[in-house]
């Protein structure tokens, strides 16, 4: 579902009220011996999942950080909500923030091509649609700098809701910067990719980002992405 369909699923359930029903606990009369041992029921210890619609609904009309302040349209994600691979990206950039969708610019071809033409390769039936696609941060920073940590701290909290209610089987994240916001370590990208990292238990692979393998001259890097690519696909759809 796409952020224009999630939009008008919120119009159309604007009027929707999610209500929590806890059972009643009886109280045995004080002084009725023997005591009956009361049945405490208590509210599950989890929250029942949230829907992507939810996380949408709450991010509202966000002004929590200065991004805002340069937005056209929110980017919040793309594709299938029971997505067994997710992708995350930085922050959306110039057509991303025109269109409200997430990799959809010159660097978005290049992802969707990945990911397609790898899975092609080596005979795995998806396309884009297959998969979830989301950034970072929400709004397009100004000039496509790199989100301040304030900032990734503040969006970080809706895309780590994003991840727990898709649940997929493992994330791709995209660059160093989001590398960094999702696995904490500082090492470069260099480092990083290849390897399998957690986000709470979710297997997280880190890759380059599309743009910098848009670069011509780093074309050892585009294979090392095709083959990190590779072992992604493997491990979610084998
Ligand atoms: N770069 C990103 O990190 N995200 C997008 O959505 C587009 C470009």
């Amino acid at each position: 579902m796409d952020a224009d369909q999630l939009r008008q699923y919120l119009e159309f359930y604007q009027d929707l009220r999610v209500k929590t029903v806890y059972k009643r606990t009886a109280t045995a009369p004080a002084a009725v011996p023997p005591p009956e041992l009361p049945v405490i029921d208590l509210p599950p210890a989890q929250p029942a999942a949230e829907s992507l619609l939810t996380i949408l609904q709450d991010i509202g009309d966000c002004r929590r950080c200065r991004l805002h302040e340069g937005r056209t349209k929110l980017v919040f994600g793309v594709g299938n909500e029971k997505a067994p691979l997710v992708f995350v990206g930085e922050g959306p950039g110039a057509d991303e923030d025109a269109q409200g969708i997430p990799f959809v610019g010159r660097a978005g071809q290049l992802l969707t091509q990945m990911i397609e033409g790898t899975a092609r390769k080596e005979g795995i039936n998806i396309t884009r649609d297959d998969v979830y696609i989301c950034n970072v941060v929400k709004c397009r920073p100004p000039d496509n700098r790199t989100p301040e940590p304030d900032e990734m701290e503040i969006c970080g909290q809706f895309l780590y809701r994003q991840l727990v209610t898709i649940n997929p089987k493992a994330v791709c994240v995209l660059g160093g910067t989001a590398a960094k916001a999702i696995t904490g370590r500082k090492e470069g990208v260099t480092k990083l990719r290849g390897n399998w990292f957690k986000w709470r238990d979710l297997p997280v692979m880190v890759t380059y980002h599309p743009s910098y393998l848009l670069r011509a001259y780093n074309q050892e890097a585009k294979r090392e992405a095709w083959e990190d690519l590779k072992k992604v696909l493997h491990f979610v759809y084998d």
